[in-house]
């Protein structure tokens, strides 16, 4: 049991517990991946950038349609094999910028970017991990059509998991980008920032990519110190999140301060402070007396601000 049951119970994280069996072994087969996506039950996301293609139902909005729906849509560029959920193929359709601006302009259908779908739930949270993995999947697709090796043009292989050059040989795999966002924390206190972009009131951990040769740990030490100006000496792993936004990895850790000095780098942030945990507690519930809040319970920053809120930290 929850040592702080007046949090509630725990919220799922966003885009990660994926249900889906990538069946990789099966990627280099064209025969088998044909198949798949003849199979009855197979379905498809239709993804556009940033937008999801969402079908209107009685029952609400409905991502999931026939691979020839999908293409049918408009301006198919790539379809992309994500893999089995429940035995059943699942693909991510890229739809064409001018295609999806038409669909917006249709009452059947809702096109809605995929940060507000997982934020305000709009879909089955078991739909929000593919539908990560084909956004960032698609992305990488639409920015890699020629080689980095050579200039000339490549092609889609293995259901959209790596892409060829004919030319030079060259074989190119979609990338992921390792984010370390973190919590500094020293006693009962904590430091959270704030991003120029937050809405309001809004508090969150700080976060920055981790750079080629460098360590997590080193990674959560440089950016602590060079956006808030904090000293961190330990760090301790959490917990993971795919951020497509678009291709991010978010790895969650604690981190332990050393300083208290706060310099906060306003190039990066808006704000960075020290928060008690009393105050932090009261901005998870959204009770704070300022209206101040603690990020949304989908996102791996809420989860690693409770998880310190609820048990504290044990530095290792
Ligand atoms: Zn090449």
């Amino acid at each position: 049991m929850s040592p702080r049951p007046d949090l509630g119970p725990k919220p799922r994280l966003g885009y990660a517990l994926s249900r889906i069996d990538r069946v990789t072994e099966r990627r280099a087969d064209a025969t088998a991946l044909t198949a798949l996506e003849r199979g009855a039950d197979a379905r498809a996301y239709p993804i556009g950038g940033e937008l999801v293609v969402l079908r209107k139902t009685t029952g609400g909005l409905d991502p999931l349609f026939t691979l020839g729906e999908a293409r049918a849509l408009g301006g198919a560029a790539e379809v992309v094999f994500l893999g089995l959920m429940d035995g059943a193929p699942r693909f991510a359709v890229a739809i064409a910028a001018t295609a999806i601006e038409a669909l917006k302009a249709r009452d059947d259908f809702a096109v809605i970017d995929l940060r507000s779908i997982a934020v305000r739930g709009l879909v089955d949270a078991d739909h929000l991990p593919p539908l990560a993995e084909g956004k960032a999947l698609l992305h990488w697709h639409a920015r890699h059509r020629f080689c980095a090796n050579c200039g000339a043009a490549t092609q889609l292989v293995q259901g959209g998991w790596r892409r060829d050059c004919a030319s030079c040989k060259t074989q190119h795999f979609p990338r992921t980008d390792p984010v370390a966002i973190m919590l500094p924390v020293k006693g009962e206190r904590c430091v959270l920032g704030r991003s120029h972009r937050f809405q309001p009131g809004m508090w969150s951990c700080l976060a920055g990519f981790i750079e080629p040769g460098e360590a997590i740990e080193d990674a959560v030490r440089r950016e602590t110190r060079e956006e808030a100006g904090i000293v961190c000496g330990r760090v301790n792993y959490f917990a993971s999140q795919p951020w497509p936004f678009p291709t991010s990895l978010m790895i969650g850790c604690h981190a332990e301060a050393l300083s208290e000095e706060i310099i906060v780098d306003r190039a990066e942030l808006d704000d960075a402070r020290w928060f008690d945990r009393e105050e932090v507690a009261l901005m998870l519930l959204r009770q704070h007396p300022g209206g101040l809040t603690a990020t949304v319970p989908m996102a791996i920053a809420y989860h690693i601000i409770r998880a310190w809120v609820e048990n504290g930290v044990e530095f290792r």
